[in-house]
């Protein structure tokens, strides 16, 4: 089963026992509100991590307006959405099989 979680920006495809989001035991549905970056059952489209690349730019702008502890955050925030992304096309499978 595929689910689409919006809010984390990836397709969550569901198998239970590699999910991360559960805390207290195993279920048959995944926990969409508290996805974790690392869970191997994270899959993107290219259009995600365009997403993903569109959020980082729109905190690196905000963090030029705000005290520096805060831009701070949200640029390393950023940078992590940008690794993200990053992961993606470093690893993404396409129909014909060819890497990029
Ligand atoms: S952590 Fe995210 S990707 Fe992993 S099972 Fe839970 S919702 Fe799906």
């Amino acid at each position: 089963m595929v689910y689409d979680n919006p809010h984390a920006v990836v397709l969550c495809h569901y198998k239970r026992e590699k999910a991360l989001c559960h805390r207290d035991g195993v279920r048959d549905t995944p926990s969409l509100d508290r996805c974790v970056p690392g869970c191997g059952n994270i899959a993107r489209t290219d259009q995600q991590a365009a997403q993903l690349r569109e959020r980082a730019t729109r905190l690196e702008s905000q963090a030029a307006s705000v005290p520096q502890p805060v831009g701070d955050r949200l640029r390393a925030s950023a940078a992590r959405l940008r690794e993200q992304a990053d992961k993606h096309d470093r690893t993404r499978i396409t129909l014909d099989g060819s890497p990029a």
